[in-house]
Parts: structure tokens; C-alpha cells; sequence
């Protein structure tokens, strides 16, 4: 098996350094740029199957970068984020960005989350043999090809936006805390932001219900969480 390519996209040399030691050492082939048009030159000549991005770049910022990746490619995307107000931004832009990490962050943690976001993004690329599409109300979900369409038309999700809308759709008419669905998507606790969530769900509400402040489908459930429902005829 060939080893997943990481393109890292950042200035500060100290920091690019580091990640990329880190990396490195569990056998990650990595790409450095050092700001973002050669961010994206590289993305575009060298087929990364992950890409992590400073947000604050020369030239072109880690926001555009991301966009332009992410309209070409369905590879992980993690933000590197020096401030704490980026990160709403970082996920509630529509970037399709999956993950963001604050500065300053463990480089312990940042591995932690490339493997994760890889073996997840690996398991979506093979082959599966799984049911054909969930079709509820308007809405049809393709877990093979990672397809939503909305009344009739395919509309673009982040992969992790697919995986909570079809996690929702799979357990209908059950409510589900933000903790539970955390868990079942990025499979891991310790650094979770459950926050990341209720953001997530509302990027999919804004994609999939025709009024998002009534939603039919994904209805709150105050205290708790979600509970994926069909709309009523
Ligand atoms: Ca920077």
C-alpha cells in the first residue's frame, strides 16, 4: 500500500516544519507550499489525498484556498486556525472544510485527526456494495456515491456534512444528542467540539429544507439534540 500524500499549506516556517517532522515520522508523504497559490498549484500537480491549511497566507488565503480544492476534490480538509473566532467561520462558510484546529495545538492531536479524517476518506474512496439510495420526502442519499439530491437536483455536501445528514436519515424518528452523533462521525472524543454539530446542521438545513428556520426533516430537540425526520404530506 502506497502512503497518503499531505499537502500542508502555510507561511510560518516553524510551524510547517513541525507538522511535516510529525508527519513524517507515521509515514506520511508530505508537500509543503508556503502560501496559497503554490498551495494550490501543488494541489492541482500532485493529487494530495489530504490537504491542512493556514488560514492567514500570503498571495491567496487558506478560506480561498480551501473553496478552490474543495470545488475540484472530496480529499479531507483540516483549517489551521489562529483565532477562535475563525473557527464558526471555518465551518459555517460553506468552504467544505471538515476539521479545523486552533493555534497553538499539539502536533499529537493534529496526527490524530489526519488519521482519522484519512481511514474515513479511504472507506468512502474503496468500492462498497451497500444498500442504493435512502430516498425520505424530497431527498435521496447515495452512500455510494456520496450524492444528495434535493427535489430532483444534486446539491453539494462536504463529506462530513453527507456522513451526519445519512447518520440522521439511517436512525429516522430517534432522537440524537449532539454528543451521539459527534462520536458517530468523527469518531473520536477527546478534542471533540460538540459545537461543530450544531453548525454542521445547519449548513445541511440551509441545503436541504426549503425553509430553514422550519425545518421538516431535522428537527431540534431542545437540550438533547436532532431527530431526522419525513416530512409530513
Ligand atoms: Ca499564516
Amino acid at each position: 500500500m502506497s502512503y497518503a500524500k499531505i499537502l500542508i499549506v502555510e507561511d510560518e516556517k516553524e510551524i510547517s516544519n513541525l507538522v511535516k517532522d510529525y508527519l513524517m515520522a507515521s509515514n506520511y508523504e508530505v508537500l509543503v507550499a508556503g502560501d496559497g497559490e503554490e498551495g494550490i498549484h501543488l494541489f492541482r500537480t500532485s493529487n494530495p489525498d489530504m490537504a491542512i491549511l493556514d488560514i492567514m497566507l500570503p498571495k491567496v488565503d487558506g478560506f480561498e484556498v480551501c473553496r478552490t480544492i474543495r470545488q475540484e476534490s472530496r480529499i479531507p480538509i483540516i483549517m489551521l486556525s489562529a483565532r477562535k473566532e475563525d473557527t464558526d467561520k471555518i465551518l459555517g462558510l460553506g468552504l467544505g472544510a471538515d476539521d479545523y484546529i486552533t493555534k497553538p495545538f499539539s502536533p499529537r492531536e493534529l496526527i490524530a485527526r489526519v488519521q482519522s479524517h484519512l481511514r474515513r476518506y479511504s472507506e468512502l474512496s474503496e468500492p462498497v456494495q451497500k444498500s442504493d439510495a435512502l430516498v425520505v420526502g424530497d431527498l435521496e442519499i447515495d452512500p455510494k456515491a456520496y450524492i444528495v439530491k434535493v427535489r430532483g437536483h444534486e446539491v453539494p455536501f462536504s463529506v462530513k456534512e453527507f456522513e451526519i445528514l445519512h447518520y440522521l436519515a439511517l436512525n429516522m424518528n430517534q432522537a440524537l444528542s449532539r454528543e451521539k452523533i459527534f462520536e458517530a462521525i468523527w469518531g473520536f472524543n477527546e478534542y471533540g467540539d460538540i459545537n461543530t454539530v450544531t453548525v454542521h446542521v445547519r449548513k445541511i438545513r440551509e441545503k436541504i429544507e426549503e425553509d430553514p428556520s422550519t425545518p421538516k426533516y431535522i428537527e431540534t430537540i431542545w437540550g438533547i439534540g436532532y431527530k431526522f425526520k419525513a416530512p409530513k404530506k
